[in-house]
């Protein structure tokens, strides 16, 4: 039996609209219209793909989208400056700096410059350490879309265990806390983890954000679980152009699993997603209104 497809574009989607529900429910009985701003520094292809679709999505759901650019050679004080700017402004409720920031800058600094009631990519200290002691946070947007998609599946995550392949800040830490969040039992693996085929066995559910071209293989799967890809790599395809696969061997899994996402058109759509849904609660916390029903 082949798996079910996580259809993240689909899923995405339905997201992107409920956020547009609530955001015309937060302008009509509030006044409020949500704002994200987003800084882009220097000119590297990918980085402005991403920005012109975090653009886009952002006016399409209705809310106030404020573009930045700001040359290679900024210096690290004038972007802490624009960071402070946005940080005191009322019609911004999500401030984004679009990672990687050129060599030179220092991005700690930087991240750690935001407003935490403003970080909408949930990188701040304060975020992270508030997301690790179980506290309400603003939890970084991939993470926050992988558990949305695995809840299509499986609606309560409760007791199922859970292995995530990869510890980064962006993506395998903060996912470790929302599953204990959702009270599944998480085994964290990263490089130096030992016999990792044998560790996947036992998963329900897998979750691979290593960034390393098919990596996990289908015979690693537990019959029947389902299998999260975040890893987005391009390497040659057959025609002589390049192609994106995910971390996991996506025909031989398919196989395997009881249902997983595929690469493109799984976790990846689900990111700008997330991150409207971050906008829109920072947007409801930073003016005292409650949680937003997405
Ligand atoms: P990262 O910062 O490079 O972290 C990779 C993690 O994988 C590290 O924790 C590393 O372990 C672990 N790792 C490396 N080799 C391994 C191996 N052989 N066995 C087990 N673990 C290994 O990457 P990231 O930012 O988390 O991104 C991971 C992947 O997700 C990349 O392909 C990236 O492009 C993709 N991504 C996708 C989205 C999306 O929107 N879909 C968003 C972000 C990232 P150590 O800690 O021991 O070094």
């Amino acid at each position: 039996m082949t798996a079910r497809i996580i259809d993240g574009k689909i899923i995405a989607a339905e997201l992107r609209e409920r956020v547009a529900g609530e955001v015309v429910r937060v302008q009509r009985d509030h006044g409020i219209t949500p704002g994200l701003a987003v800084v882009l520094v220097g000119s590297d292809p990918a980085s402005e793909v991403y920005v012109r679709s975090k653009h886009k999505q952002t006016q399409a759901a209705g809310m106030a989208s404020f573009e930045h650019k700001l040359p290679a050679d900024v210096a690290q004080a004038d972007l802490l400056a624009l960071v402070a700017r946005l940080n005191a402004d009322p019609a911004v409720h999500g401030i984004l700096v679009q990672l990687p920031l050129p060599k030179g800058l220092d991005t700690d600094a930087v991240v750690n410059a935001i407003n935490p009631a403003k970080d909408v990519d949930g990188l701040h200290p304060n975020n992270a350490g508030r997301l690790a002691g179980g506290l309400p946070a603003l939890a970084p947007c991939t993470p926050l879309g992988c558990i949305i998609l695995t809840k299509t599946v499986h609606p309560s995550l409760e007791g199922m265990n859970a292995i995530v392949i990869g510890r980064s800040n962006l993506v395998g830490r903060p996912l470790v806390q929302l599953l204990l969040n959702e009270n599944a039992t998480v085994t964290i693996a990263h490089s130096r983890s030992r016999d990792l085929a044998k560790l996947c066995a036992q998963a329900d559910l897998v979750y691979a954000a290593v960034g390393r071209p098919e990596m996990v293989r289908g015979d690693w799967i537990k019959p029947g679980a389902t299998v999260i890809d975040v890893g987005i790599n391009r390497i040659p395809g057959e025609d002589g152009k390049t192609k994106l696969v995910g971390d996991v061997a996506y025909a031989e899994a398919l196989e395997v699993a009881g249902a997983i996402t595929p690469v493109p058109g799984g976790v990846g759509q689900m990111t700008v997603a997330c991150l409207l849904v971050n906008t829109l609660r920072a947007a409801c916390a930073i003016h005292g209104l409650a949680k937003p029903a997405v």
